[in-house]
């Protein structure tokens, strides 16, 4: 018999791919192309809209993690890598963010399979596309929070609303709106009652909604909406009705200031 060493296949690098946030023209170019050619995808079937799986081969074997423990996706994740096969991780919005991407990562680094995260359009930045607003402007804040209320998931004391909403900046609520009550006593603390809110549902959906209102009356409207998941929630004054950055402008664009690539025009 050959004394020739089994060959082992080098395990193929896994891919945690951000999905974004719905309208299937959003996932990055280069999200699509690792989609297209995948052998195994298993995505995060709550929030992913699974029109984007359209771009998998007809023949790509797909799993939805929704009922699937982090040791289920793992076992399918890992074995797939390791016989060799593409492996896509497909995330809603971006995946760094509430996306249990460490847990998962770790089981790979620890298993001593590559792997690379592609980013995505998060939930944040599509509810603000929706809006037609900027996050930050010039004299009303420079800041965005990303943020969540506790759910089954604890949030560090030192982060609770009622503390964050103290610099008054713009703050993006994920995994929240089902419990906009106290998500409006929270941000009492620091945000007058006028203080623009939105909250926008499946932000680039075919059903996307929005509301509009103020700390006041946020919560009110979004009861009536029937609104329980599935949302941003955006509050801060750079999102207001009213909002027009005359006066304030930034340097960026302004005739007086000079930078690297362009000359003042005084
Ligand atoms: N990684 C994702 C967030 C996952 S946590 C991202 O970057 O967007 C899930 C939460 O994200 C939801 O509870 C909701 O608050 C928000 N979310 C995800 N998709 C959304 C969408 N299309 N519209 C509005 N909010 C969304």
């Amino acid at each position: 018999m050959s004394r020739a060493k089994k060959i082992r296949k080098k395990p193929k690098t896994v891919f945690f791919v951000g999905s974004g946030p719905g309208d299937p023209e959003l996932i990055t170019v280069k999200g699509k192309g690792l989609l297209e050619n995948a052998d195994v995808i298993v995505y995060a079937g709550s929030l992913v809209k699974e029109k984007v799986l359209q771009y998998a081969r007809h023949n790509a074997k797909i799993f939805n993690s929704a009922s699937m423990t982090l040791n289920e996706i793992m076992r399918v994740v890992v074995n797939a890598a390791k016989a060799g096969k593409k492996v896509v991780r497909l995330h809603t919005g971006d995946p760094t963010l509430y996306s249990a991407l460490r847990e998962q990562a770790d089981v790979l680094e620890k298993r001593g399979i590559p792997y690379e995260v592609i980013p995505g359009v998060s939930s944040a930045f599509a509810s603000a596309a929706s809006l037609k607003k900027e996050l930050t402007m010039p004299e009303i804040t420079q800041t965005v929070i990303f943020t969540r209320l506790e759910g089954n998931t604890a949030v560090p004391e030192k982060e609770r609303l009622s503390e964050l909403a103290k610099h008054q900046a713009t703050i993006c609520i994920f995994l929240s709106v089902g419990m906009i009550d106290k998500v409006v006593e929270e941000l009492k603390q620091g945000y007058a009652d006028d203080t623009p809110a939105a909250v926008v549902y499946r932000a680039t959906w075919e059903d996307e909604k929005i509301v509009k209102g103020t700390l006041k009356n946020i919560a009110q409207k979004i009861k009536k909406a029937k609104i329980k998941k599935h949302a941003m929630i955006i509050f801060g004054e750079t999102i207001g009705e009213g909002q027009k950055a005359e006066g304030k402008r930034s340097k960026l664009y302004d005739k007086d200031f000079e930078h690297g690539y362009r000359k003042k025009r005084g």
